[in-house]
């Protein structure tokens, strides 16, 4: 499920990038004096008693030229969409403006937990203005003063409070945590025990979140990777195997905590039925996902039997075009090695941010040369685009109508990214909005 993530929202000029700031402890986003000073950063990481969740600044979200009261209304919306907590931020020192109540109303509608912070309270004597804030809405205002770093304990408190119960791993960001999954018997087991017995491997067994699963960290080469849910696959008889559904729930618990997915298949047997539903998960699932055709020893091979392989696979896995096909073999351990490195590019671009300017160029560019075709007399029209989050990297584009962008387009632009910047192994997401 990964870290609980936590949006900071309000107009202009409140203080988003000041109190988004003191929440990562460290200065890595821009504060200007005037309003609309477009953040270096606004993606970091908060800790508050131990618990780890991500913040975004929605103030950095550049939305192009849309007018102010535009951009922020599609602020909150992104807020929405990624986050499980929202501090909307507003400034004791000019009440409550219409620009405040319009922002209170989309976050109302969206229903996620909302935590009312009134800024620039720099001294207990201003607390009283507090009251008025009441009327957006969303309870108790917490004062705060952002510059003088007051009343941001009290706050958190109280967003944590909201964090969906089961918030992810113990492990930190760059451990690159991974899973096996595929039908019984196609040598999940066989290929975990042939990793983990390379040489200059550590292996330490530890109890995983969830009850009946135990993960397998472990080092090579200073990178750490977890193998999510070893214990399962190793010492659970195959009676438990056997059932399907209970090797497809495993598999799903498995997928929901890990970065890359590895889908083995049999080369001996060939591709199921099977094979695909398992692969459709961790697809919708949004994980990078590396395609191990094992048993390679056992197949009879000419020059053109990988190749062939090959095609089916792409034929087959349409929705996995984005997937590195690597054959081995567990039992002789040949090409073993190429699995790693495959890991861990396709972590690395499962995790990649491309720069707003550049990703915008780019769109742009295609967008020009390649325009949607007219529908019923109306176009689809590409003004923006921006990433909004990673794992998977999710790109926002702003369009004049959203209902105008069709499947191929969306495919189109998926494309185009995937051929700009490097994205070998992870699926991208891309979400239409409307700009007026
Ligand atoms: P945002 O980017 O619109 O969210 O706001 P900024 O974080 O850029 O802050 C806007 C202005 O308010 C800056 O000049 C900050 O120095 C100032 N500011 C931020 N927090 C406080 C605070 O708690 N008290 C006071 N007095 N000024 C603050
Ligand atoms: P799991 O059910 O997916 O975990 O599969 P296992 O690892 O238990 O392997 C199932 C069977 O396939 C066992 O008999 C293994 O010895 C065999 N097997 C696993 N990997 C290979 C391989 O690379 N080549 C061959 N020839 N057999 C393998």
């Amino acid at each position: 499920m990964g870290m609980p993530t936590v949006a900071i929202v309000g107009r202009p000029n409140v203080g988003k990038s000041t109190i988004f700031n003191r929440i990562v402890g460290e200065r890595i986003s821009i504060v200007e004096d005037e309003p609309g000073v477009t953040r270096d950063r606004i993606y970091g990481t908060g800790e508050w008693l131990t618990t780890y969740f991500h913040v975004i600044d929605t103030g950095g979200i550049d939305i192009g030229d849309a007018p102010f009261l535009e951009e922020v209304r599609q602020q909150a919306e992104i807020a929405i969409e990624e986050a499980d907590v929202i501090i909307f931020i507003v400034n004791s020192r000019e009440g409550v403006t219409s620009a405040d109540e319009e922002v209170a109303k989309i976050l109302f509608r969206s229903k996620k937990p909302v935590v009312l912070a009134v800024n620039k309270v720099d001294n207990p004597e201003m607390r009283s203005q507090i009251y008025d804030f009441y009327s957006l809405g969303f309870g108790e205002p917490f004062p705060i003063s952002g510059s003088h770093g007051l009343g941001l304990g009290d706050l958190l408190d109280e967003v944590i409070k909201h964090f969906p119960a089961d918030h992810g791993d113990p492990y930190d960001e760059d451990v690159i945590k991974f899973s096996l999954i595929g039908r019984p018997n196609v040598g999940k087991s066989s290929l975990v025990n042939a990793l983990l017995g390379e040489e200059r491997v550590i292996v330490s067994p530890i109890a995983g979140t969830t009850r009946d699963a135990v993960d397998t960290p472990y080092i090579v080469d200073g990178q750490e990777y977890v193998i999510i849910d070893t214990a399962g696959m190793r010492k659970r008889g195959k009676v438990y195997e056997s059932t399907e559904k209970y090797s497809v729930l495993r598999a799903l618990k498995a997928i929901e905590r890990s970065d890359v997915v590895l889908v083995v298949l049999d080369g001996e047997e060939g591709i199921r039925e099977q094979d695909k539903r398992i692969a459709g998960y961790a697809h919708e699932a949004g994980r990078a996902i590396i395609i191990v055709v094992n048993k390679w020893d056992a197949v009879e091979k000419d020059e053109k039997t990988m190749r062939n392989f090959e095609e089916k696979i792409r034929d087959q896995f349409q929705f996995l075009d984005y997937a590195p096909i690597v054959f081995l073999s567990a039992k002789t351990k040949k090409r073993i090695g190429t699995l790693l490195p495959a890991i861990q590019m396709a972590s690395e671009n499962h995790a990649r941010r491309v720069q707003s300017s550049v990703l915008n160029e780019v769109i742009l560019d295609a967008a020009a040369m390649n325009p949607a075709p007219a529908d019923k007399g109306k176009r689809l029209k590409v003004y923006y685009a921006t990433q909004v989050s990673v794992k998977p990297p999710t790109f926002v584009v702003f369009v004049n109508e959203p209902e105008l962008m069709h499947f191929s387009y969306e495919r189109f632009l998926r494309n185009t990214i995937r051929q700009a910047f490097e994205f070998e192994g992870t699926p991208l997401k891309i979400i239409a909005r409307k700009r007026k």
